[in-house]
């Protein structure tokens, strides 16, 4: 299924975009038909790359929506601070690119007879297949919380209709009100999202309804860049925002929409918004082709992408099991073009290769300062393991100058990505 680590050529050290330098076109014998489902920061990113180093293949992206509503960002939105219209992404510049995307929901994969099948029976067949589904919830996971809990509490954590909704409820509460976020166990979405949530929530509360609190139940002990967050809640929200650490019962294990109460262990809380951050898995469509293991992650060779339950399978994004590397938007746009420059390299009969891979997530702690975590990984041993020495967070004592300027890099990041996935 996976070639094996001894053909591999290992050689450390090289960016995504330097594996392209094969003449694909030459090579690559027969019009190979990729189809990629998922059309996110992993998808697209991987269609408008494989698009760039070989045009000549047979390129098509299945995505149920027609537009995308991207996450990064999407706190500031809830906390009144950037239009949704902002986050929104079409699919008109793929086209253009030469892709046929097709606005759809897969509704199952048939990985024998290597085909994608939708609501009207219809099918599409692939000689290779990029998986790109983001994330699903666990419902139910925690007790109550279910599809319809999600429209009192809502979770914001695929952004959209969920992330105004979060938006109105905190616009009409009442000065005075309380507002709860809980944070799942990892591995989640995003790792340091919450606390960017739960800090231009409390800009917003401190803003315009500053005898509110926020109380954060966190399932979790340590989080990313947890002393940054700490200085800058101490520094700005001081007695605002409280949070409650997993070994103290922060977690929730039960809700009741009607009451708008949550239960941990040991307590219970009553709130008049409350956020629930449910605990995630696989995109289902990951589930139904099979490339899912108990975790309800995809385990995945690190170097080509490829499923190592399912041949002909890569998986990439939220979905995979790529720990060190976290769920964020800045590694499933990186994985895409890696995947897209190994799938090209396969189909022109060339052996994998090994890279270096990175990634930055910043967090903005107000609207106008932000911080960062980064880290490096290398993928030569089939998994992905950092790099010793290499990556770490921005300093904690860093001047406020630092802090705007690494705003604008978020900001940055933002329109890269973006351009590279939609053109
Ligand atoms: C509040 C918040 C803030 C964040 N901030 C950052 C940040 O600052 N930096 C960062 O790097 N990351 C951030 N992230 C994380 C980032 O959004 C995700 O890691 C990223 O979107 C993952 O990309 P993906 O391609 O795996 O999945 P997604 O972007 O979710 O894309 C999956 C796509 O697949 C489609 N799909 C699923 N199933 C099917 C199907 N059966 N048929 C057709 N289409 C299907 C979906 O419609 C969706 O468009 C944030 C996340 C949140 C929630």
């Amino acid at each position: 299924m996976n070639n094996s680590i001894s053909r591999r050529k290992v050689v450390g050290g090289l960016a995504a975009v330097s594996m392209t330098q094969v003449n694909a076109k030459e090579t690559i014998r027969g019009r190979a038909r990729i189809v990629i489902i998922g059309g996110g920061f992993g998808g697209a990113s991987a269609a408008m790359h494989l698009r760039s180093i070989a045009p000549h293949l047979d390129v098509t992206l299945v995505e149920a929506a027609k537009t995308y509503t991207a996450c990064p960002f999407s706190n500031l939105v809830i906390a009144g601070l950037r239009d949704i219209q902002k986050q929104a992404f079409g699919y008109t510049n793929l086209s253009r690119a030469g892709i046929k995307v097709v606005n759809e929901r897969a509704i199952n994969v048939d990985t024998h007879k290597k085909s994608i099948g939708f609501n009207d029976d219809r099918t599409i067949s692939y000689d290779k297949l990029i998986l790109s589904p983001g994330i699903d919830f666990r419902w139910n996971a925690i007790e109550g919380y279910d599809v319809a809990s999600a429209n009192i509490m809502p979770h914001a954590w695929k952004a959209g209709a969920q992330t105004l909704q979060l938006r109105e409820q905190l616009r009409s509460m009442d000065n005075g009100g309380t507002v709860i976020i809980s944070i799942p166990p990892a591995p989640f979405r995003c790792p340091p999202g919450p606390y960017e949530r739960a800090s231009l929530i409390a800009h917003f509360l401190k803003s315009h309804k500053p005898k509110s609190k926020l109380l954060l139940l966190d399932a979790q002990d340590t989080f990313s860049k947890k002393p940054l967050f700490e200085k800058s809640w101490l520094e700005y929200y001081p007695g605002l925002l409280e949070r409650v650490p997993g070994s103290e019962s922060g977690q929730v294990i039960r809700v009741d929409p009607k009451t708008k109460t949550v239960f941990t262990d040991f307590d219970t809380f009553k709130a008049d918004i409350i956020n629930i951050i449910p605990p995630q898995q696989a995109g289902k469509i990951a589930h139904l082709s099979g490339v899912t293991d108990d975790t309800g992650w995809c385990p995945i060779d690190a170097i080509t992408f490829e499923s190592r339950r399912v041949p002909d399978v890569h998986v990439i994004g939220d979905s995979t099991i790529a720990a060190p590397m976290p769920k964020s938007a800045y590694s499933a746009n990186l994985q895409g073009k890696i995947c897209a420059a190994q799938l090209v390299r396969q189909l022109s009969g060339l052996d994998p290769i090994s890279t270096t891979l990175n990634n930055t997530c910043y967090s903005l702690s107000t609207p106008d300062q932000g911080f960062s975590v980064s880290g490096v990984y290398r993928n030569n041993d089939g998994i992905f393991s950092p790099v010793p020495g290499s990556g770490g967070t921005s300093p904690i004592g860093q001047p406020i100058s630092s802090k705007i300027s690494e705003r604008h890099q978020a900001f940055e990041w933002f329109n890269t990505i973006t351009r590279e996935a939609f053109g």
